[in-house]
């Protein structure tokens, strides 16, 4: 059922150290995603690996390294943003897992354009700037793993009177 929801955004330590943060949130609010959450945190070995809870078992033991390392080796910015079918809508706005595969217009796609084949080659990180939670359940696990209930917030934004 169309639904409100709300997902869980990570703007990934490549997209704060290069200065994407301002960019990359503009592409949510431009199109009417609200902010209900947000905040700055240095991932830990303990939130890494519940955040990214199942990589190992769907990857491998040195993706999920490559990756929990990445992850922690700078702040990121958490943001829990809200609309109408927002897990999909923001997965849309994201683009696909390898930037060089995200189309043209998506974050991926156009601030990134690193493929697989090298990612692996290098036994590196796939940098692509943006996490979004994969499905609904998923959602609602990230928003609770990352913020507290006093941490989200419920307010109107004007183009509410519009699209909901
Ligand atoms: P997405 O972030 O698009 O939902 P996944 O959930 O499949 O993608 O993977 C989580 C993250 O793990 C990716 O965004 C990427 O940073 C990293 N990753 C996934 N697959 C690989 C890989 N083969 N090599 C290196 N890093 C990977």
């Amino acid at each position: 059922m169309a639904t409100v929801e709300r997902t869980l955004v990570l703007l990934k330590p490549d997209a704060v150290s290069r200065g994407l943060v301002g960019r990359v949130l503009q592409r949510f609010e431009d199109a009417g995603l609200k902010v209900v959450g947000t905040k700055m945190v240095q991932m830990d070995a303990e939130l890494a690996r519940k955040h990214y809870f199942d990589l190992e078992e769907r990857f491998g033991k040195s993706v999920f390294d490559v990756t929990a390392n990445f992850m922690k080796s700078g702040p990121v910015i958490a943001l829990a943003l809200e609309g109408v079918e927002a897990v999909a809508n923001v997965r849309r706005i994201v683009g696909v897992t390898f930037p060089n595969q995200a189309n043209p217009g998506t974050i991926r796609g156009d601030f990134a354009h690193t493929s697989k084949a090298y990612t692996e080659a290098k036994h590196s990180v796939a940098a692509n700037l943006v996490h979004a939670s994969g499905n609904v359940e998923e959602a609602k696990y990230e928003v609770e793993l990352w913020f507290s209930e006093s941490e989200l917030f419920e307010y109107q934004t004007v183009a509410e009177r519009f699209l909901f």
